[in-house]
């Protein structure tokens, strides 16, 4: 049996689920499909929960421009849905002469980026604001901030179902076609179906591109290879020794083992950049070896025997082991050919950060 429906997003993460939402508002008739039995249990709920400032990356990006404009869409989202976070700054911090030197470099990225409220401060006033981490100067981003990415999901669905989505759990994309005026989406599970759609938005994360390759017409060579990188985090028992999110200067790959703080007060310190691991969910308590190493560059009181493996997430990233860091990838009709049907690959971080900005930007690929 074929149902028609006007909407079809695949997957209900953070993106999908500001997708629906966007879509929704604009009056289209929306249906979510997620392969699990609940919202947002891959990417986006095993993340740092961090609200990015927009620092680090190429001013000519997507990622960029998304990124800027999703925080300051997000911090005004949380507020009007009263969804918990605080914007608490974070301190990136130089802990010799020559990561002091690579400060300039990212204080004048981030300024071109449009984060215009850094501030590249001493080894005192660090120390006055984080008496526990040693450095010898730091930029300080008053504009980062943390956020409960559980009540952001659930803010969105509830925004979205109010008007008019409907998120159909343990529906799994097992394929699909172009055909004239849309496209048929297959869906498995325990009630198979066929949905025709005149809009369809991929936006399933680690599902993503084998999502693309199911649907016959979607051209292949068009589909970028993803890279499943594992991310580790290790936590500390008791109240933060700190007060802001505490970056070290960023690594290949990744922003550096750092110390996230979450509402409640406690923190945990990655992700790391796992290259080799399997992608699972599992955190190999070895690893801590290498995270005590890290933190104490900048955390030296950092006791013997204190980190515990907390969780680990999986980047759906676009560039492999040595091969530079690339953009966000949304293809539209003027990429693939395919009209109403938008593709996001390799959001990874600063994905959540981003979300409300690229639902927007998807909205705008539609007709
Ligand atoms: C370790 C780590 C730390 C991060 N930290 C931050 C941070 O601090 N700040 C920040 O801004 N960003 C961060 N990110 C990035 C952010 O978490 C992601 O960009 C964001 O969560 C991606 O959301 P999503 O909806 O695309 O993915 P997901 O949440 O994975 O949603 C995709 C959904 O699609 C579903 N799906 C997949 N295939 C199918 C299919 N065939 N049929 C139906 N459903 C399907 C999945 O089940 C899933 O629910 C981090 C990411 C990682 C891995």
């Amino acid at each position: 049996m074929t149902e028609t429906v006007d909407t079809v997003v695949i997957g209900a993460g953070v993106v999908g689920l500001a997708v629906a939402r966007e879509l929704t508002l604009a009056g289209h008739e929306v249906i979510v499909l997620e392969r699990h039995g609940l919202i947002g249990s891959e990417v986006s709920s095993r993340n740092s929960e961090v609200i990015h400032a927009g620092i680090y990356y190429d001013s000519a990006w997507l990622k960029t421009r998304l990124a800027v404009e999703g925080k300051a869409l997000l911090y005004d989202y949380c507020a009007s849905h009263g969804v918990a976070h605080d914007r608490i700054g974070k301190l990136i911090v130089a802990c010799d002469e020559a990561q002091l030197a690579r400060l300039d470099g990212i204080l004048a990225q981030g300024r071109r980026n449009g984060v215009t409220d850094l501030r590249l401060i001493g080894r005192d006033e660090a120390r006055e604001l984080e008496p526990n981490v040693a450095c010898v100067g730091a930029i300080l981003s008053p504009s980062s901030g943390i956020i409960d990415a559980h009540g952001l999901m659930l803010a969105l669905q509830g925004d979205a179902e109010s008007h008019g989505a409907m998120v159909a759990f343990n529906a799994p994309v097992t394929g699909g076609r172009v055909v004239d005026g849309g496209i048929e989406i297959c869906v498995g599970g325990a009630e198979p179906m066929d949905l025709r759609a005149r809009q369809v938005v991929i936006a399933a994360a680690l599902g993503a591109q084998d999502v693309a390759d199911a649907i016959d017409g979607y051209p292949v060579t068009r589909i970028p290879p993803i890279h499943k990188i594992k991310g580790n985090y290790f936590n500390i028992a008791g109240r933060a020794p700190f007060n802001h999110l505490i970056y070290p200067v960023p690594v290949p790959g990744g922003l550096g083992t750092h110390a996230t703080l979450d509402l409640g007060g406690q923190v945990k310190f990655g992700p790391d950049v796992d290259w080799d691991a399997e992608p699972d969910f599992s955190v190999d308590p070895a690893r801590a070896e290498e995270f005590y190493g890290a933190i104490r560059s900048y955390y030296p009181d950092l006791a013997d025997g204190a980190l515990q493996p907390d969780y680990a997430g999986v980047r759906p990233k676009l560039s492999g082991k040595g091969e530079p860091a690339v953009d966000f990838c949304i293809q539209g009709p003027k990429d693939h050919g395919i009209a109403g049907l938008v593709a996001l690959f390799g959001i990874e971080s600063p994905g959540l950060t981003s979300s409300l900005a690229i639902a927007r930007h998807t909205a705008r690929l539609l007709p």
